[in-house]
C-alpha cells in the first residue's frame, strides 16, 4: 500500500470545514485592512531562497526540497513566501504601479524538518507583506492583523513577543560585541552553536541546549546596542500596540533565523500546542528586495502556521461549527424514475441548493437512512400515486410534516424549502 510521504498530511472532508472557516476569516480580516491576495508558484529557482533567506539559515542549509529539473535548473519547493512575494512584486513592477503594496497569501510550504507534533514537511501558512513603506504603523499593523485573526478564532492562550533587530550597522557592531563575549566560552558551546559563531551568531540565542542557554543568559543584548533611529522606530510600534490594547512582551532574545530582518521582529506563541508553540512570526525586512537583486524596497510581513493554529483551536475548543447538513434529498420511490430524479435535482442545484440523490440503487428505506445521515433538512419522494398525478411529496425532516406540490411548480417548492 502506498502511503502519504512522511511529514505530509491529507486533509479529509471531515476536517475541511475548519480550514474553510479559518481561510474565510483570514480573507475577511485581510480585506478589512485592505490587503490583496497574491498567489505565486510552488516552485522557484533555488537562488531566490539561498540569496533571499540566507545560506547560513536552517531553512536553506538543511531543510529545502531542492532538485535539478530536466532542464538542469536547480529548483526548490517554496519553504516560505516572503522571498516569492518580493520577487513577484519586482518582476511585475507592482512598486511602480503604486508606492505601497499590501498583499496577503494562503499557501502550502515545504521544509524537510524532523516531523513531530505541529511540525510537518508540507504545511500551510497564511501571511501578509506590506512592501514599500518604512512607517512603524505597518510593523504594528502586521501584529494587529495576526492577533485579530487568532482572537477571532477564539484563541485565548496566546502571547505576543516583540523585539527590534535594528539596522544592519548597529547589528554588525553588536555582533562584534557578542563575539567578544562568546570568544572565551567557545569550547563550552554546543557544536551547532560553535558553527553559528561565524555564520549566524544571533541564532545562538535560539539554541535549546542547556549549556548554551546558560551562557546566553549573561550575554549582551542587541536592544542595549541599538542606534537612536531603531529605538524610535521600536518605540512607535510599542505605542501603537498600547493604543490598540494588544498585550505584548518585549523579548530581547527573540532573534528569528532569517538574515534579511531589520527593526521589528515578533512572534505569537500559544501555550495550548506543546513544544512547537510559535503560531506566527514576522518582522521587517528592508534589505530583502536588494538582496535578491532588485530595487531597494522596504517591507514588513508575517507568516502563520495553519496546522498549528487549528491544533490550538482544537485544544482550546475555541470554535465549534454546526453539524453538516444538506438542503434536500430526493428519494426515488420508483426505480424507473432515474432520469426524472436527475432532472429534478438539477433544477434545485441550479438554484444553489445543496441537493443529493441516490446513485447506488438503494431501497426507499436505505435512501431515507442516507438522507438522515447527511442531515437532509427536507426530502422529496418522487414516485407512486402522487407522481402519476403530477405531484411530489415534500417532507420536513425536523418537523415531520408533509406537503404535496405540483411537480411543474418548482418555484413554489423552493419557496417552501
Ligand atoms: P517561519 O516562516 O519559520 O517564521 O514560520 C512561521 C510559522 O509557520 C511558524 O510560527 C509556524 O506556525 C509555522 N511553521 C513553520 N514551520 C512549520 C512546520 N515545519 N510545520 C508546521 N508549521 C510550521
Amino acid at each position: 500500500m502506498i502511503k502519504a510521504i512522511t511529514g505530509t498530511k491529507d486533509t479529509l472532508p471531515s476536517d475541511i470545514r475548519k480550514w474553510h472557516h479559518l481561510e474565510e476569516l483570514v480573507r475577511n480580516v485581510m480585506a478589512s485592512f485592505n490587503y490583496r491576495e497574491i498567489r505565486t508558484p510552488i516552485l522557484e529557482e533555488t537562488a531566490l531562497f539561498s540569496r533571499g533567506i540566507g545560506e547560513s539559515t536552517d531553512i536553506v542549509s538543511k531543510e529545502m526540497y531542492t532538485f535539478i529539473d530536466r532542464s538542469e535548473t536547480s529548483v526548490t519547493l517554496k519553504p516560505e513566501m516572503t522571498a516569492s512575494v518580493v520577487r513577484a512584486m519586482l518582476e511585475h513592477s507592482l512598486d511602480k504601479q503604486q508606492p505601497l503594496n499590501k498583499l496577503y497569501y494562503i499557501s502550502p510550504m515545504f521544509r524537510q524538518e524532523r516531523p513531530q507534533a505541529g511540525r510537518f514537511r508540507q504545511f500551510h501558512q497564511f501571511g501578509a507583506e506590506a512592501l514599500g513603506g518604512t512607517n512603524p504603523s505597518l510593523d504594528a499593523e502586521m501584529i494587529i492583523v495576526a492577533y485579530d485573526i487568532l482572537k477571532n478564532l477564539g484563541l485565548n492562550n496566546i502571547t505576543v513577543k516583540i523585539n527590534s533587530l535594528g539596522v544592519p550597522s548597529s547589528r554588525e557592531k553588536y555582533k562584534h560585541i557578542l563575539k567578544i563575549y562568546l570568544n572565551d566560552k567557545k569550547t563550552q558551546l554546543s557544536e551547532e552553536s560553535r558553527k553559528r559563531l561565524d555564520t549566524n551568531i544571533l541564532r545562538i540565542f535560539d539554541s535549546k541546549e542547556a549549556n548554551d542557554i546558560n551562557i546566553m543568559e549573561d550575554a549582551p543584548l542587541l536592544i542595549e546596542h541599538l542606534d537612536n533611529e531603531s529605538l524610535e522606530q521600536f518605540d512607535m510600534v510599542k505605542q501603537i500596540l498600547l493604543a490598540v490594547k494588544i498585550p505584548f512582551e518585549v523579548d530581547a532574545r527573540l532573534v528569528r533565523g532569517l538574515d534579511y530582518y531589520t527593526h521589528t521582529t515578533f512572534e505569537i506563541l500559544s501555550s495550548s500546542v506543546g513544544s512547537q508553540s510559535a503560531l506566527c512570526g514576522g518582522g521587517r525586512y528592508d534589505l530583502l528586495a536588494e538582496q535578491i537583486g532588485g530595487r531597494d524596497i522596504p517591507g514588513v510581513g508575517f507568516a502563520a502556521g495553519i496546522e498549528r493554529i487549528l491544533l490550538a483551536c482544537e485544544n482550546e475548543n475555541s470554535f465549534c461549527l454546526p453539524d453538516d447538513f444538506i438542503d434536500l434529498y430526493i428519494i426515488r420511490v420508483d426505480k424507473e424514475l432515474v432520469a426524472k430524479t436527475n432532472e429534478l435535482a438539477l433544477l434545485f442545484r441550479r438554484k444553489n441548493l445543496n441537493v443529493e440523490i441516490d446513485y447506488l440503487n438503494r431501497s426507499v428505506k436505505a435512501q431515507m437512512r442516507e438522507a438522515n445521515k447527511l442531515g437532509a433538512k427536507r426530502v422529496i419522494f418522487l414516485g407512486g400515486e402522487e407522481y402519476s398525478a403530477g405531484k411530489v411529496v415534500l417532507k420536513d425532516m425536523k418537523e415531520g410534516n408533509q406537503q404535496i406540490f405540483d411537480l411543474n411548480n418548482i418555484d413554489e417548492i423552493i419557496n417552501n424549502l
